[in-house]
């Protein structure tokens, strides 16, 4: 028997002591208990009751050992909306939510004479993007693609989970969509990026499938591959959406300059001021 403010301090010591960020503990119990922060502040001296205290003993246990919270829960929040998240798809980033914000607000200003936006996210993972695209705007037509089967099928329950009304298929990069002879106003991708060579947090490396982490030797090869395919699925008034990493700046826009040459392009910095998001526009 423990009250909630000695598990809690207790947990936090462990985390300081094993290079866990000691915030995941009260993160983990609101979850958990489904309490608010606040309502566990007010009972903070109260004693835990056993179950709970049972259970949150078994999923620090896991998350002292390098897995990540929205693993042990099972899912993650992102935009509002919750995603069953598994070792099969990349966890969700709040970087990603502001990718969907800035999408959301171009869609208004760029499409407003429209009654229909085709849009399609290549690579989705847990369909994170492709559902909040479909949900938040009323005129998206959404198409989402995964070379993971698997991935695929935790896009499909999260689409409909979340009653988003999204086509799903299973293929590499842009071939579904050439295949399907798509035309887009609107591709995002937050395609795997990382350089193969770079040393990662244990929990990301040793949890989160490689297949949506490693972007080849400069982590631009899927960029490289969309841009070069770009043209034979988007329309000719259209724009693409990507997440990116921090350190690209200079490589990635070279890249589109190179590929794309003309087009008109910006880089965005995310919440934390750092280089995160590419839009390209063709008009
Ligand atoms: N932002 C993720 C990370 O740093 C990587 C996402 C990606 O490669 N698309 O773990």
């Amino acid at each position: 028997m423990t009250t909630f403010s000695k598990s809690v301090k207790a947990f936090e010591k462990k985390c300081e002591a094993r290079d866990v960020p000691p915030e995941t503990v009260m993160a983990y119990l609101t979850e958990l208990s489904q309490r608010e922060r606040y309502d566990l502040y007010l009972h903070y001296e109260e004693e835990m009751p056993s179950d709970l205290e049972e259970e949150f003993n078994k999923g620090m246990a896991r998350i002292l050992n390098y897995e990540p919270m929205e693993h042990v829960l099972g899912y993650s929040w992102f935009y509002g909306y919750k995603m069953i998240v598994n070792e099969d798809v990349l966890i969700p980033r709040p970087e990603t939510e502001e990718l969907c914000a800035n999408i959301l607000a171009r869609m208004d200003e760029w499409f407003i004479n429209q009654n229909e936006i085709h849009c399609a996210d290549v690579g989705t993972g847990s369909g994170a993007i492709a559902i909040v695209l479909a949900k938040e705007e009323a005129k998206v037509h959404m198409m989402a693609t995964d070379i993971s089967e698997e991935a695929v099928a935790t896009a499909r329950k999260n689409a409909e989970n979340n009653e988003a009304n999204i086509e799903f298929v299973t293929g590499d990069m842009l071939q579904p969509l050439i295949d399907k002879g798509a035309k887009l106003d609107v591709l995002v991708s937050n395609p795997p990026y990382i350089p193969s060579e770079e040393v990662m947090e244990k929990s990301v490396v040793d949890f989160e499938p490689h297949v949506a982490l490693f972007g080849g030797e400069d982590g631009l090869k899927f960029y490289r591959q969309i841009f070069k395919d770009c043209k034979k699925v988007l329309k000719d008034r259209a724009f693409m959406a990507f997440e990116m990493g921090w350190d690209q700046r200079e490589r990635m826009s070279r890249l589109v300059e190179e590929e794309l040459p003309g087009c008109k392009y910006e880089i965005l910095k995310d919440m934390n001021g750092k280089d995160r998001m590419l839009f390209v526009y063709f008009e």
